[in-house]
């Protein structure tokens, strides 16, 4: 099942409830803030997969959280979906300077917003890596269209998971510690978010099936992987 992870950052409660809830019936973990300063924060702190992000916040506004994101290096491959109601000037924030992915405008139909939401997913997942295949019993890595076989059948992971992996595989055998998994992995340059790569280690492993010990706890340093 996938969990990719979603911010919604809407500062009007009826809607922010509304997003929250159809986000998670579809499946996804869900975050929420309700300023453009909150907003920066969650990203750094949770690395969604996606923003969802309204426009017109009170103080910092959607634009300025927007640009925030793409411009710091720890948040910039986060998708960012605008929010808003002035549909017309959309198109200049989504194709220019800003580097949103998308946007709706509001009135919005939640299955719509979900269907972008999952497209724009889509497209960032896709981004393509080089190099090439990995295989070793039942667990087989394919870098160039982002498969990962687990005894024959697909596993969805995540952009963030996949790299992760990748990484852990190409340095096999070798201790790596959280600090280089941010920065390889994430291309955090500095330490303190050491809890974001146990998570997804975490739930790498739930989805490696029987292949989850490979990816070994080193205590007070890191992770291994030994197949
Ligand atoms: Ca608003």
């Amino acid at each position: 099942m996938s969990q990719e992870k979603i911010l919604v950052v809407e500062d009007e409660e009826d809607i922010l409830n509304l997003l929250e809830y159809h986000l998670r019936t579809a499946g996804f973990q869900v975050f929420t803030a309700t300023t453009g300063l909150d907003a920066v924060k969650a990203a750094g702190k949770h690395h969604p997969d996606l923003v969802l992000l309204d426009l017109m916040l009170p103080g910092m506004d959607g634009l300025e959280v927007c640009r925030e994101l793409k411009r710091e290096r720890q948040t910039s491959d986060i998708g960012v979906i605008m929010l808003t109601a002035r549909g017309e000037e959309m198109d200049r924030v989504v194709g220019l300077e800003l580097g949103a992915d998308d946007y709706v405008t509001k009135p919005f139909s939640p299955r719509e917003l979900i269907l972008r939401v999952k497209a724009v997913l889509r497209r960032l997942h896709a981004e393509p890596e080089p190099l090439s295949l990995w295989e070793r019993d039942g667990l087989r890595v394919e870098e160039e269209s982002h498969r990962v076989l687990v005894d024959g059948r697909d596993t969805e992971l995540t952009a963030t998971e996949f790299k992760l992996l990748s990484e852990l595989v190409r340095n096999e055998g070798k201790v790596l510690s959280r600090d280089q998994l941010l920065n390889n992995v994430w291309g955090y340059q500095f330490s303190g978010y050491s809890r974001t790569v146990d998570t997804h280690i975490r739930r790498l492993r739930s989805k490696l099936g029987p292949y989850a010990a490979w990816v070994e706890t080193i205590r007070g340093v890191g992770y291994r992987f030994h197949s």
